[in-house]
């Protein structure tokens, strides 16, 4: 059943049942009263009836007597005279005498009634032998004067089944009587009120189905529209008719519709920056190694997939085991830097928020807890990034790369609210990405490194001394520096080979990169160029400090003999040339070539030595040069500095020809 129909109907219950209770109510009433009414009327007639008929025997009764008054021979005058003034239907005067007839056959007397004979009714006067009888007929006129006194009809005899009322013959009441009234059935009232029950049914029919409609139309048009919102047409409004309860409900539908659609519409528009975030976040991933960068990506990735006010995130640092900001957006207070200053953020692994995530390996969210060394937040939440579970079992990194790589964390949701489990599961997401990204990177560099390592000695290859001169040679030139190039050759290494095996010959290879390594400031490179021959690359370096380093070089190596498992120790002396740019060559392969010759000149003055370029090989036109008849060592550091550029000259003790 609709409810326009239950409406409907519940409506006619209400109006149609008073209606039809207070009909019956009425019509009831109406009887009882009209039952009353008969009973009353029918006791007045009685009355009427008795008294007329007790005044009727009084009367004849008098006629009787006024005729038995007068002399006898006047009385039949006077009888006549009587009837004629109609005392009497009829005076009889019968002579007395035993048997004679004493009053008219079928009347009764009123005196000593018998309720036998009821044509009529006598009264008897006796006077001397003379007995005068006065008679009332009685007739259909007769008993119609009594009804319409009575206001009755008046039936002789007992008539019970008539449920009138019977009148008991006695003295004075000579006949038997029954009285009955015509009981008023009030049909027209009843019709009236059918009438109005079903007017009243009919309006309130009308009534109930117009109501039913008015209230209904409204509720249909609601479920209409929410069917259509339902599916997907936010633009459905329903009218507002009336502004009633259901036009209340009409305007709360459609604001609620309203801002669905605009709820919706920032869904949409935050999805399709996501999705532009995510493309980005891709093709950071797949096209650079920058760590800082791929960092940057995911974090406003992630701020854009939770709606995070803030974030950061931070990397381990191995060595200190410190956490080292790397990428901050968003952030106040001591925490708002920019990029370049951010590393100089540092946080203690193990304690606070993000030191507790990182030494624990597991994620937290929460707000207020937070150290005063953090950044400020309301609420929060931080996630390990940690590197992925070794692909390959079999070969595994030759350092191993330490579980958790950084921290993830987010300040402060926009809407104010906390971060939910949903956030956490994002945010693990990005951290995984980070973690492979930062993993990867890891793997790159150390790739790289390998690729630029020599793996005898672990000093840069020579793939790696190009790239190194290409660009010192560029920075010193950009800023006006000096740089020293000193190429290294071990002297005689072939006899070591042959004297003491290949192996020895390794052994003393690393261990003489081992003690340039140690020679060196940390701003200098050393690099294996092949076999035997090393370079060193000395930043803002002049030919003064060149000579110096290697002169010390030369001593590391001279003055303790390198041993050989077991089997002694082996003398090794090194030979080295030195140039400087920009005075000895004007880019990077002239400096070098410069040194070459330098060290040739070396080995020619016999080894165990060093030599300066000659100054004269600058300059763009370079060439080879002659090899320089030696030069004096310099004075070791503190003493007075020597002229630059003049590196030739001065007596060399004899050595050996240069490639014997
Ligand atoms: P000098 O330079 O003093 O003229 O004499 P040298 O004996 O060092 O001359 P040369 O450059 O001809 O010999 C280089 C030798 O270094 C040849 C080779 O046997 C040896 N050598 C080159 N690379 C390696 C290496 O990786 N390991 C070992 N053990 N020996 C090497
Ligand atoms: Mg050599
Ligand atoms: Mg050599």
């Amino acid at each position: 059943m609709t409810l326009r129909g239950r409406l409907t109907a519940a409506f006619l219950v209400v109006v149609l049942g008073p209606v039809l209770l207070g009909s019956i109510f009425v019509a009831l009433t109406v009887s009882t009263v009209s039952r009353d009414r008969a009973a009353e009327r029918l006791d007045y007639a009685v009355t009427t009836v008795r008294t007329g008929i007790s005044a009727i025997c009084r009367q004849l009764q008098a006629a009787a007597d006024a005729v038995a008054v007068v002399p006898a021979d006047e009385r039949s005058a006077v009888a006549r005279q009587l009837v004629a003034r109609g005392l009497a239907s009829d005076i009889q005067i019968f002579p007395g005498g035993s048997g004679a007839q004493s009053k008219p056959a079928r009347a009764d007397d009123c005196a000593a009634p018998t309720g036998t004979n009821t044509s009529a009714i006598v009264a008897i006067a006796t006077v001397d032998t003379q007995q005068i009888t006065a008679a009332q007929t009685v007739d259909e006129a007769f008993l119609a004067r009594l009804a319409a006194a009575g206001g009755a009809r008046v039936t002789i005899g007992s008539h019970p089944e008539a449920g009138g009322r019977e009148l008991s013959v006695g003295p004075g009441q000579p006949l038997p009587l029954t009285l009955t009234v015509a009981r008023t059935k009030p049909l027209s009232l009843y019709a009236v009120l059918l009438a109005v029950v079903i007017a009243a049914g009919f309006a309130a029919m009308v009534v109930a189905r117009w109501l039913a409609r008015t209230t209904t139309r409204p509720l249909g048009d609601l479920a209409w529209a929410a069917d259509q919102v339902a599916g997907g047409d936010l633009d459905t409004r329903v009218p507002i008719v009336r502004p009633d309860e259901l036009g209340r409900l009409a305007a709360t539908f459609n604001r609620m519709t309203r801002e669905l659609q605009a709820y919706v519409q920032a869904l949409t528009a935050s999805r399709d920056q996501l999705r532009g975030h995510l493309a980005i976040l891709g093709e950071t991933l797949s096209s650079t190694h920058d760590v800082d960068r791929i960092l940057q990506v995911i974090l406003r990735t992630a701020l854009a997939a939770t709606g995070a006010r803030s974030g950061l995130v931070l990397l381990l640092d191995p060595a200190g085991g410190h956490l080292v900001a790397r990428c901050a957006i968003g952030l106040t207070g001591a925490w708002d830097l920019p990029d370049d200053k951010l590393a100089t953020m540092r946080l203690p692994v193990g304690s606070g928020v993000l030191g507790g995530v990182a030494a624990a390996g597991e994620s937290r969210r929460g707000h207020g807890e937070i150290a005063s060394t953090e950044p400020p937040c309301r609420t929060y939440v931080a996630v390990p990034i940690r590197a992925p579970a070794a692909v390959d079992e079999a070969l595994p990194p030759a350092e191993p790369i330490p579980a958790t790589l950084g921290v993830l964390a987010l300040y402060d949701r926009v809407g104010g609210d906390d971060f939910d489990d949903a956030d956490l599961r994002t945010l693990r997401t990005f951290a995984g990405q980070a973690g492979v990204a930062v993993h990867n990177v890891r793997v790159h560099e150390e790739a790289q490194r390998l690729s630029l390592t020599d793996p005898l000695t672990g000093l840069w290859n020579y793939r790696y001394l190009r790239e190194s001169l290409r660009r010192e040679v560029e920075r010193a030139s950009r800023f006006g520096r000096t740089l020293a190039v000193l190429v290294l050759d071990l002297d005689h290494f072939k006899e070591v080979n042959d004297t003491y095996g290949h192996a020895a010959g390794d052994a003393v290879l690393g261990e003489f990169a081992r003690r340039i390594r140690i020679g060196l400031r940390e701003v200098d490179v050393a690099f294996r160029q092949g076999g035997e021959e090393f370079v060193v690359l000395l930043p803002e370096t002049d030919a003064y400090g060149g000579a110096i380093v290697a002169e010390r070089l030369g001593a590391v190596v001279r003055d303790r003999p390198v041993p050989i498992d077991g089997r002694g120790t082996v003398p090794v002396t090194v030979s080295i040339g030195v140039a400087v740019f920009p005075e000895h060559g004007s880019d990077a392969q002239r400096v070098l070539r410069a040194a070459d010759d330098a060290l040739y000149a070396a080995k020619s003055a016999g080894r165990d030595t060093y030599r300066l370029a000659d100054p004269s090989a600058g300059g763009p036109s370079g060439g080879p040069q002659p090899p320089s008849a030696g030069a004096p060592k310099p004075s070791p550091p503190g003493a007075s500095r020597p002229p630059l550029g003049v590196p030739t000259g001065g007596p060399q003790p004899p050595r050996q020809a240069h490639g014997r």
